[in-house]
C-alpha cells in the first residue's frame, strides 16, 4: 500500500478542523429526548427531569405566620410612643389557639412560624419589648405587617413551583415537599451502556502479563455515568477484532439509548466500528474537533441509540467525554445542555507551544492575585496518557489554539473539577 492508498480516516491530521463548541453542537445533532416517563416520590426525585411542570398544591406559607418570636399586636391599639399591653396568650408554632380574644388592647407571645391570631397585624420582636409580669412594653407603633409572612407570600396556590423538564436538585425537592406534593412524573432514565476495545486490557484485580495495562476508562466512565437519571451497564471489554466489535455493537444498539465505548478509534482501527455501524444501518463519523488532548473521537448512531466512540488515552477518554459525551446524556435525559461553565483565571506560569488545537491542561490553584483573580499554575506535566496530572489538579485550563506562547499575567478559561457547592 503507499500513501496514497491508505484510507481517508489515516489523514485525519487534514480533515477540516473544527472548534470545541462546534463540534459540540454536531455531536449534538438529531439527538432527542428518551420518550417514556415514569412516578418517583421525592426520595428518588433528585438527579431525575420531571415531564411536566408543577403546580403548587397550596400556597406557601398556608397561613399568615409570625416570622419573628416576639409579640403579635394590633397597629390600631396604638398611639404614638410606647403602650404597655398585657399578654393574653401564647402562641408557638403548630396549632392556632382556636380563642378569641376580645376588642381590648392586648399582645400575644408568638414564636417564628406560629399562626398569627385573628386581627392581629404586626409581630414585634422579643429584643424589641420589655415583658414585665404579665404585660408587655412596646417602644413604638410598629408598621401594619411587620415580621408577618402573609399567606401566599411565597408561593400563591396554585402557581407553577417547578418548570417541566427541570434536573431536580435539593431546592425542588425542597420546595415540593413543602408544597405537598409527595411525588413527581420523570421521564424515564437513560439508558447507558460502556465497554472498552483492546487486547491489552485487563480488570484492575487480574495480574498484568507482559504487554498489558488494566482497563481504566471503564472504570472512570462508568463512574461519571453513575447519576439517578441513567440505567447504566457494563458491558465489558472487546477484542480488537472487527466482527467481535460489530456484534457488540450491534446488540448494544438494540438494547441502548446510548452506547460508549473506548479506544480503537485511533488510525485505521476506527473503521472496524466504522464498517459495522454503516453495515447496521447506522452511522458514525470523527467528530474534527481542535481539541488536545482527544482528538479521535467519533460520534454516530445506529437505529436509536447514540453512539460515542471515546480515544483510549485516559485523559483524552475523560475529556472528551465531558465535552462531546456529557451533552448527548443531558438532551437525551430531556434537559437542554448548557455549555461547561468557565471562570476567567491568571496563568502564573509560561510556556512556548506549537498553535494549532485548543489545549485543555491540567492546573492547580496557587492563590489569587492582586485584583483577586485566580492564579494558576502548572505542577505536572501534561499527556494524553498521564493519568496522575490530574490527581492534584483543580481543574483544566484552557489554552487557546491560536497561541504561540502562554505568558504569565494570560487570562485563561478555566474549567473545574467538582464544584464544591453542587446541590
Ligand atoms: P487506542 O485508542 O485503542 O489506540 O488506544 C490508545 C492508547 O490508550 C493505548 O495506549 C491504549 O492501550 C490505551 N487505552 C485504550 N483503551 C484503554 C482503556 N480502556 N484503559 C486504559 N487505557 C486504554
Ligand atoms: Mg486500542
Amino acid at each position: 500500500m503507499t500513501l496514497l492508498d491508505l484510507p481517508k480516516s489515516c489523514c485525519s491530521d487534514r480533515a477540516e478542523f473544527i472548534s470545541v463548541e462546534a463540534a459540540r453542537s454536531r455531536a449534538l445533532q438529531g439527538v432527542n429526548p428518551v420518550t417514556g416517563e415514569e412516578v418517583v416520590g421525592l426520595r428518588a426525585a433528585r438527579g431525575r427531569v420531571n415531564t411536566s411542570g408543577i403546580a403548587a398544591g397550596h400556597a406557601l406559607p398556608p397561613f399568615d405566620q409570625s416570622a419573628m418570636d416576639g409579640y403579635a399586636v394590633r397597629t390600631g391599639d396604638f398611639s404614638d410612643g410606647s403602650i404597655a399591653l398585657p399578654v393574653v396568650a401564647r402562641q408557638p408554632a403548630g396549632p392556632a389557639l382556636g380563642v378569641s380574644i376580645g376588642e381590648q388592647p392586648a399582645a400575644v407571645r408568638i414564636f417564628t412560624g406560629a399562626p398569627i391570631p385573628p386581627g392581629f397585624d404586626a409581630v414585634v420582636m422579643q429584643e424589641h419589648c420589655e415583658q414585665h409580669c404579665g404585660s408587655v412594653t412596646v417602644p413604638r407603633r410598629p408598621e401594619a405587617g411587620q415580621h408577618i409572612r402573609v399567606s401566599g407570600d411565597d408561593v400563591p396556590a396554585g402557581a407553577l413551583i417547578v418548570p417541566a423538564n427541570t434536573l431536580i436538585d435539593a431546592r425542588h425537592v425542597a420546595i415540593l415537599a413543602a408544597a405537598g406534593v409527595p411525588s413527581i412524573n420523570v421521564r424515564r432514565r437513560v439508558r447507558v451502556a460502556v465497554l472498552s476495545t483492546g487486547d491489552e486490557l485487563r480488570e484492575p484485580d487480574q495480574q498484568l502479563r507482559p504487554g498489558e495495562i488494566h482497563d481504566s476508562n471503564r472504570a472512570m466512565l462508568l463512574s461519571l455515568l453513575e447519576r439517578p437519571a441513567v440505567e447504566l451497564v457494563d458491558l465489558g471489554r472487546i477484542p480488537d477484532d472487527p466482527a467481535s466489535i460489530a456484534k457488540a455493537f450491534e446488540a448494544a444498539a438494540r438494547d441502548f439509548d446510548i452506547v460508549i465505548s473506548s479506544g480503537g478509534v485511533s488510525v485505521g482501527e476506527e473503521d472496524h466500528i466504522r464498517t459495522a455501524v454503516f453495515a447496521a444501518g447506522g452511522e458514525i463519523a470523527p467528530l474534527n474537533a481542535s481539541i488536545k488532548p482527544g482528538k479521535p473521537i467519533s460520534i454516530g448512531r445506529l437505529g436509536t441509540a447514540s453512539l460515542v466512540g471515546l480515544p483510549g488515552n485516559p485523559v483524552s477518554a475523560l475529556v472528551t467525554f465531558l465535552w462531546f459525551a456529557q451533552p448527548i446524556i443531558v438532551r437525551r435525559m430531556g434537559l437542554r445542555p448548557e455549555a461547561p461553565r468557565a471562570t476567567r483565571a491568571v496563568a502564573a506560569f509560561a510556556e512556548q507551544r506549537r498553535p494549532g488545537r485548543d489545549e485543555f491542561v491540567p492546573v492547580v490553584v496557587a492563590g489569587r492575585d492582586r485584583e483577586g483573580r485566580l492564579l494558576v499554575e502548572r505542577r505536572q506535566r501534561a499527556g494524553s496518557a498521564r493519568l496522575s496530572s490530574l490527581i492534584d489538579a483543580d481543574g483544566l485550563a484552557r489554552i487557546p489554539g491560536e497561541l504561540s506562547a502562554v505568558r504569565s499575567g494570560d487570562t485563561l478559561d478555566l474549567y473545574t473539577f467538582d464544584p464544591a457547592f453542587s446541590l
